[in-house]
């Protein structure tokens, strides 16, 4: 989401004349969007200011602003603590932008702008035009949390749950699919509570998939709890939907669920799995954990190695929990880092070994692959599979934005290798 915000922060800028620049030493402004879901991340920041700091040293000081889910948390004490800085602002103040750096083009200002105020942000934001033109792009369609799971700071730092129109998204859409961009993929902290009217997450696919020249579909993150049968029914009738679901678990012990205030069990979870696949035989699943979760036992902890073996989840983003001030977990009595690392090491272990037995199950067989760009002006073109697995090839012919057959002949942690099928090099496989 960050990456989504970025760019439309660069897009709101050029309202007043500014633009991005690969160069810090000649920028007249530093934007530093954060994100606050794991430790560090306010040091970090302090870190990256002090960078700037250093590199300016003898020259005009840059407006420094602080955007994104760290400047809504810490809030004035970053301001006190680092006099660099001019400005925070909060997910949900974008739309004040422009104006702070107006205001702080020629005094060194200090501003908090920290409010909810997500419908501004949006009434703002829509009347700019989305000019991210890559193929594969993002576009957020809800945004905040209301569920307040005990180790998670969303709720605190992007507000409460929002969905935007249908109408503002899929213009926003098709002006991506204009821009070029062939696959989108729908953002929101909790993306299939989407709800605009009572037009559902599954609605919103089905006018998406209608849209000439978009050729896939993906959408993340999504919460066991909102996952109703008529978003399993669009994953059966979207063609352009594609065949992988990312789903978080967090934990496999429903015991570990009940103390994050998950409100499913692991029962209710596979029911979710199980009908999925039984309507969309081709469906694959990734999935996040929270390894050594305060109160997790060894038989907890099996728990989740067990629902990874059991799910065979192509891919997986697991993290030691991580206390957030002012979440109810920091408070709660947390488990030895040795045995944390342990477990964090015994459960990456089985899920890259199952990664790697679904992976090399690939080599020799058909992918479906999106062209999204050519890699580093070598006759080397890089794309996705249906499932997101990183795909090169070569070719004399620009492939960028198409989708081809491709036989996959080995392949490595990351990427699989392969040729395209040879009939259809021409042809661009319909979708
Ligand atoms: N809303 C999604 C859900 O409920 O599954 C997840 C959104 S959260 C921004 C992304 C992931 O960050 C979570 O799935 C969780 O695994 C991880 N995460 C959040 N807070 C964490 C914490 N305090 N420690 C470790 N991981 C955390
Ligand atoms: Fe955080 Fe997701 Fe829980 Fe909301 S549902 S509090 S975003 S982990």
């Amino acid at each position: 989401m960050n990456e989504y915000d970025s760019n439309r922060i660069l897009d709101l800028v050029k309202k007043i004349n500014y633009s991005s620049t690969e160069n810090l030493k000649e920028a007249d402004c530093y934007i530093l969007n954060t994100c606050h879901i794991r430790e560090k991340a306010t040091d970090k920041v302090y870190h990256e200011v002090g960078r700037v700091k250093k590199e300016f040293r003898d020259k005009k000081k840059p407006i420094v602003l602080i955007t994104g889910c760290v400047a809504q948390a810490e809030g004035d004490v970053m301001l006190k603590k680092e006099k660099y800085i001019n400005a925070i602002v909060g997910p949900q103040s974008y739309h004040e932008l422009n104006n702070i750096i107006l205001n702080s083009e020629n005094k060194n200002t200090k501003i908090n702008s920290t409010e909810f105020e997500v419908i501004k942000k949006f009434d703002q934001l829509n009347i700019v035009k989305n000019t991210n033109s890559k193929i594969s792009s993002f576009l957020t369609i809800q945004e905040g949390c209301d569920k307040f799971c005990k180790f998670c700071v969303v709720p605190y730092t992007r507000g409460p749950e929002y969905s935007r129109s249908t109408s503002e998204i899929i213009s926003e859409a098709k002006q991506l699919v204009e821009n070029g961009s062939r696959e989108i993929t729908l953002l929101g902290q909790n993306v299939n509570a989407y709800n605009w009217n009572n037009q559902r997450l599954s609605d919103l696919l089905y006018s998406l998939n209608e849209i000439k020249y978009l050729k896939r579909i993906r959408y993340t993150t999504s919460h066991p709890n909102d996952f109703t049968d008529d978003l399993i029914q669009a994953h059966v009738e979207c063609n352009k939907l594609m065949p992988l679901l990312h789903l978080p678990v967090q934990s496999g012990s429903t015991k570990i669920l009940k103390n994050m205030n998950r409100n499913h069990t692991i029962k209710e979870y596979l029911e979710i799995i199980e009908k999925l696949k039984k309507k969309k035989p081709t469906i694959k699943f990734s999935s996040d954990f929270i390894i050594a979760y305060p109160g997790e036992t060894l038989n907890d902890f099996e728990k989740t190695l067990s629902l990874m073996k059991q799910v065979e989840f192509i891919n997986s983003y697991s993290f030691i929990f991580s206390a957030r001030p002012g979440t109810p977990a920091a408070n709660f009595i947390a488990i030895d880092e040795k045995i944390a690392k342990e477990r964090l090491a015994i459960f990456q272990k089985t899920a890259n070994e199952i990664k790697e037995k679904y992976r090399k199950g690939l080599v020799n067989s058909t992918a479906i692959v999106l062209f999204e760009n050519n890699t580093r002006g070598l006759n080397k073109y890089f794309g996705r599979d249906e499932y997101f697995n990183s795909v090169i090839v070569n070719s004399n012919e620009d492939l960028t934005g198409t989708i081809q057959k491709v036989k996959i002949n080995k392949c490595n942690q990351n990427t699989l290798f392969g040729e395209i099928i040879m009939e259809d090099k021409r042809k661009e496989f319909a979708a």
